[in-house]
């Protein structure tokens, strides 16, 4: 952690009274975790905070400590001196709702996306954090915050889920030592792993063997798409928020370099999501389509019918899958040279 960095971050949250933290559609672990633990951190230093998500709450983040205080309106908030935005690289991300809220006073950017676009007034964009949730907790320390068991769950659980269960790359030395030290704060790992993990609803599986049967192989088995249909949605009686992690199994056949799952948002929409075992960097074709994310991780949303949103991203990855073989061959023609 650089000082210089944080400092005015730091001096900013010191100053400000009233908060408003804020994170993206669609939330996932990191997205709460972070935002839950920004929001416990606040009101521990004795500020008052609203955290507020512009979607529901998917149930299975009902455990995390202040998941109850959570609100999905703004209307009647002001007197706002701070709004700090959590693990979202791009402003629109953060809901229609909240881009109609003015009173959002200094506006703090605090992200780990390769593909931020620094839309905060102080941005604090770190790529080689695992999680927001790592950056978050650096803010809280350094501002002189309490970590309290409830601030530990909630951002242990940011980088388990963000780590993908401290097995992906971005599980560095720093995310495990963060996380250890969470451990010793009072987060439990099994008891956030059961809840997390081991504790869906029968639905979802319903859903997840509907999705898994619509499997095709593109480009001689490098690429695996499925896709998921409002109706296969209600008629397995789930929600959406269900389908995350599905697109996990479509990277984890043998050969598979990217999996794609694509998930029907409304008639002639589709909201993307692309996963990379690493030779390309998805979060580049993501940002294509107006997307973003990570290397081996990244979403956009698309319109069109099923079969020319998959042709048109297809496309777009054996364009990204050949660009890097071709870079490959020339690069070992070239050692062979030397
Ligand atoms: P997922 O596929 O799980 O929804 O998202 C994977 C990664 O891509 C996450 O880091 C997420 O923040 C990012 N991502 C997903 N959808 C979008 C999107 O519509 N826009 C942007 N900018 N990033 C996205
Ligand atoms: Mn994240």
């Amino acid at each position: 952690m650089t000082d210089n960095k944080y400092s005015k971050i730091i001096e900013v949250i010191k100053k400000a009274r009233r908060f408003v933290v804020v994170s993206h559609v669609n939330p996932e672990g990191d997205a709460v975790g972070s935002l839950l633990g920004m929001y416990l951190g606040l009101k521990g230093m004795g500020k008052e905070a609203v955290p507020y998500l512009e979607d529901q709450l998917p149930p299975l983040y009902d455990f995390l400590p202040g998941s109850k205080d959570i609100v999905h309106t703004l209307e009647g908030v002001k007197d706002i001196d701070c709004t700090i935005a959590v693990d979202c690289g791009q402003a629109d991300r953060l809901g229609d709702n909240f881009s109609s809220f003015k009173e959002k006073g200094v506006f703090l950017n605090i992200d780990h996306h390769v593909t931020n676009d620094n839309y905060g007034d102080v941005n604090l964009v770190v790529p080689e954090a695992s999680a927001a949730g790592e950056i978050v907790y650096d803010v809280l320390k350094a501002a002189g915050a309490e970590i309290t068991k409830g601030i530990a769950i909630n951002l242990y659980t940011a980088i388990h889920t963000d780590t993908g269960s401290f097995r992906y790359s971005c599980s560095t030395p720093e995310a495990f030592r963060k996380a250890g030290e969470l451990v010793s704060a009072g987060a439990n790992p099994w008891d956030i792993s059961v809840k997390v993990y081991e504790n869906y609803p029968a639905a979802r599986f319903k859903l997840l063997g509907r999705t898994l049967s619509t499997l095709e192989f593109m480009n001689n088995g490098g690429i695996a798409v499925m896709h998921v249909t409002l109706e296969a949605i209600k008629s397995s009686g789930g929600t959406k928020d269900m389908t995350d992690g599905f697109v996990n199994y479509a990277r984890a056949i043998e050969g598979v370099e990217v999996g794609v799952l694509f998930r029907e948002v409304k008639n002639n929409e589709y909201k993307a999501s692309l996963r990379s075992k690493g030779r390309i960097d998805v979060s580049g074709v993501a940002s294509l389509f107006n997307g973003g994310g990570h290397a081996h991780a990244a979403g956009f949303s698309i319109k069109g019918t099923l079969n020319e949103v998959k042709a048109k991203v297809v496309a777009e990855l054996e364009k990204a899958l050949n660009e890097q073989s071709a870079g490959q061959a020339s690069r070992l023609s070239n050692e062979g040279t030397r």
